[in-house]
């Protein structure tokens, strides 16, 4: 993996959240394209410490079936073994300490319906109980009509659209289409 988990950047605040989300667009590149699924990027950041650290990455189709980026980033962050913990914050004493207060930067808004049978990502990160979602661009009606940042709002998660990177992230997430 080229991030993390173990890499702290120091930012200013003000760029730092776009900063993360063309994090999460490098993230996005990697996907293999395809004409029936977006290209999306995650990264998932603690806030835990003084400067935010990056605890996961992920990306369409990036383990093994018709996955999603936000899956893929908590399904990678869980599975870090427990000791590896401390490395992000000294007193976290379990993956759900950190996920309380991280934060997740998706360049595209997450599904709330899936038609493969796995569940969808909002569902995903309503389970996770994450903090913040920061989204690049609402999901257009190519699909689905999605109504992921409702449910994660209807679930006390704050969603924040970042402004400037929506016609990059969607032009990536459309590649192969
Ligand atoms: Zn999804």
């Amino acid at each position: 993996m080229r991030f993390p988990p173990y890499t702290v950047y120091p930012m200013t605040p003000e760029g730092q959240h776009l900063q993360f989300l063309r994090l999460a667009l490098d993230e996005a590149k990697k996907c293999t394209p395809t004409p029936t699924a977006f290209c999306v990027g995650c990264v998932l950041v603690s806030c835990l410490e003084a400067e935010p650290i990056v605890i996961s990455t992920g990306y369409s189709r990036e383990l093994p079936g018709n996955t999603h980026a936000e899956a893929n980033a908590l399904s990678k962050f869980c599975s870090l073994p427990q000791d590896q913990l401390s490395k992000f914050n000294a007193s976290a004493q379990s993956h759900a300490d950190i996920l309380a207060s991280a934060d997740v930067y998706t360049t595209m808004e997450p599904c709330s319906i899936r038609t493969s049978g796995l569940p969808p990502c909002a569902e995903t990160l309503i389970d996770a109980r994450v903090k913040r979602c920061f989204i690049g661009v609402g999901e257009p009606d190519d699909f689905v009509h999605c109504e992921g940042a409702q449910k994660l709002v209807n679930a006390g998660i704050d969603v924040i659209w970042l402004k400037g990177l929506e016609e990059e992230s969607l032009n990536v997430a459309r590649r192969g289409h």
